[in-house]
């Protein structure tokens, strides 16, 4: 079953994938009485990222499609990485992209205690041990990918024994790392994953949860499996790096029979490679803490409060893990398919304004000194039910600098000495005069009008002419501060092949400019987007707008061309 996607867009419905076709299957065989439950299991050691969009889209798109819920599990073992900040960062993430998980609230935490019953029946059924070797031993006898690892000397410590040391492991016995507790299950295997795995471990550190109650703590691989099944998870969904790991996920699962309430399927996906970005949280991480962005939500990350800071939008962000789809097979996504998503968007869902970004003086000799006149804009080129707002015309206006050219090239049709265009849902003006100053820099342009032709007047648009620009009286135009951003990294892939990805940051990525916006946009809401005609989709930002010092950000530039002022 396909259900149509929430968008008001004209997308098509969720596509079908291969995880759908598992989950249809075990829903006409009845396999999980036609139960469909996932979760998105972030570690809450970093803010959330576009990649974890696809995930979140996934998991919580697949539950709401089939009736089923999708739960948000913090996989918290790790308590010398995790915050509570990170927590809060990630809920308000998944809540703006648009998915609740209602009363699915869960931490692995939560489930140390069962984790630790677990541990001590396998440790009965002969199942795990008790390692007295020290990290870089273990390694040793690991083996290789082309050779078997070799049985630890303890391995075959008696039961008694290794529940002894884990229960003195637990009581706080043992500093960090003397032992480690380890699955019992095949040194030989030709999955490395499956020679012994250490499955807890001693950190005597304060975790964010549970304080200092514990000073043993479960590794991923076994706790992610347990929670699964505890929270009776059918389909649990991960990125390909963890395809070695199912077989480990399946033991577990399998010694624990059931002690646990069902078995969940793992299955893989590939995970989203986006260009110009980096992903890694602890890439991430660095970037923040070394000040080379202006903190987790500047808007050049990737990060999920960075893009929306930039101004893409919850509804752009699900179209695009929509668009990309899911697929078994690693491949790399370029930054303009998530551009393209956003236009897509706004295109349908921005009101239209008028902002002069790199303004010069325009002034209409004939028009009289003391008139102004109301112009009507449409707030919407296709919805006439979003009805006209007024744009104030007189005598001397700004123009964008680039709309006009001293000596024109071949094909400019903006404005130029001699030259007639129209000035959007106004009149028709031709440039008579240039001022400059003592460098030589254009101070003002001067211009005649044409009174009969004002827009929306009878008669006045039989007249063409080539250029259409926009304009701001000066007398009611809106002082604003506009940011423009670039791509963060020069290089589409800045951390492939072993480069160290700060080399590739792009210098020029954050360009603030002080700019003219039409006198509504004083009670713009900050997140509200808008189109500023011919410059962009823009965003009141959302921590600085003030009525009194709007603040917008450009989000993407019309059409698939980069932040450049002049790229129109
Ligand atoms: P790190 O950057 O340290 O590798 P992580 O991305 O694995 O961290 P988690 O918090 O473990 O971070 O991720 C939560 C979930 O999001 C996991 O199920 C993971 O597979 C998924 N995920 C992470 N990155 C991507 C990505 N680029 N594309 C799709 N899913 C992702
Ligand atoms: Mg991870």
């Amino acid at each position: 079953m396909k259900e149509k996607s929430e968008t008001n867009l004209h997308i098509e419905s969720t596509p079908s994938n291969f995880i759908r076709n598992i989950i249809e299957e075990d829903n006409r065989s009845g396999k999980w009485n036609g139960r469909v439950e996932t979760r998105f299991p972030p570690e809450p050691n970093g803010y959330l990222h576009i990649g974890h969009a696809k995930s979140i889209c996934l998991n919580f798109g697949i539950a709401r499609d089939y009736g089923g819920v999708c739960h948000l599990r913090f996989d918290d073992t790790n308590p010398e990485k995790e915050a509570q900040e990170y927590v809060d960062s990630i809920c308000d993430s998944v809540s703006w992209l648009g998915f609740d998980w209602g009363q699915h609230l869960y931490y692995s935490s939560d489930y140390f205690n069962q984790l630790y019953q677990f541990a001590e029946y396998l440790i009965d059924c002969g199942k795990a041990y008790v390692e007295s070797l020290s990290a870089d031993e273990i390694r040793e006898l690991r083996g290789t990918l082309t050779h078997p690892g070799k049985n630890s000397p303890f391995r075959d410590r008696p039961i008694a024994e290794s529940l002894d040391l884990f229960r003195r492991m637990k009581t706080g016995e043992f500093p960090d790392g003397q032992y480690v507790l380890r699955a019992k299950i095949d040194m030989a295997s030709p999955n490395i994953n499956m020679r012994d795995p250490v499955i807890y471990r001693i950190r005597h550190v304060h975790h964010q949860r549970t304080g200092n109650q514990w000073c043993i703590y479960p590794m991923y691989d076994y706790t992610h499996c347990i929670s699964d099944a505890l929270e009776r998870i059918t389909h649990s969904l991960c990125t390909l790096e963890f395809e070695d790991h199912r077989p480990l996920y399946d033991w577990v699962l399998d010694q624990l029979g059931d002690k646990v309430p069902c078995h969940p399927q793992q299955i893989e996906f590939a995970r989203l490679n986006l260009t110009y970005t980096v992903m890694s949280k602890r890439k991430l991480i660095e970037l923040v803490e070394n000040k080379l962005v202006d903190g987790w939500d500047d808007p050049r990350l990737s990060t999920l409060a960075g893009v929306r800071r930039r101004g893409f939008t919850p509804r752009a962000i699900r179209l695009f893990a929509e668009r990309i789809g899911i697929s078994k097979a690693d491949s790399w996504i370029d930054m303009g398919v998530l551009e393209d998503c956003l236009r897509e968007d706004l295109n349908e869902n921005a009101p239209r304004r008028i902002a002069v970004l790199k303004p010069v003086k325009l002034i209409i000799d004939n028009y009289p000194e003391n008139l102004q006149e109301d112009c009507f804009a449409p707030n919407h080129p296709q919805k006439p039910e979003w009805g006209k707002r007024i744009i104030p015309f007189s005598k001397i206006l700004y123009i964008e600098r680039d709309d006009f050219m001293e000596v024109p090239t071949k094909g400019y049709f903006r404005l130029a000495p001699g030259v007639e265009v129209r000035l959007r849902y106004a009149f028709i003006v031709k440039c008579v005069q240039v001022d400059k100053n003592a460098q030589g820099d254009i101070e003002a342009i001067h211009c005649t009008y044409d009174p009969d032709t004002k827009s929306g007047t009878p008669g006045a648009e039989s007249r063409k002419v080539k250029g259409n620009i926009h304009w701001l009286s000066v007398k009611y135009a809106l002082a604003a501060e506009i940011r423009l951003y670039d791509r963060l990294f020069t290089d589409p892939y800045p951390d492939s092949g072993g480069k160290d990805y700060k080399t590739s940051l792009n210098s020029n990525s954050k360009q603030i400019i002080a700019a003219y916006v039409e006198p509504s946009l004083c009670e713009a809401k900050p997140e509200q987007s808008f189109q500023f005609e011919r410059n962009g989709y823009f965003i009141a930002d959302r921590m600085d707008m003030r009525s009194d010092k709007p603040v917008f950000n450009r989000a993407v530039t019309l059409r698939d061309s980069w932040g450049k002022l002049t790229d129109k």
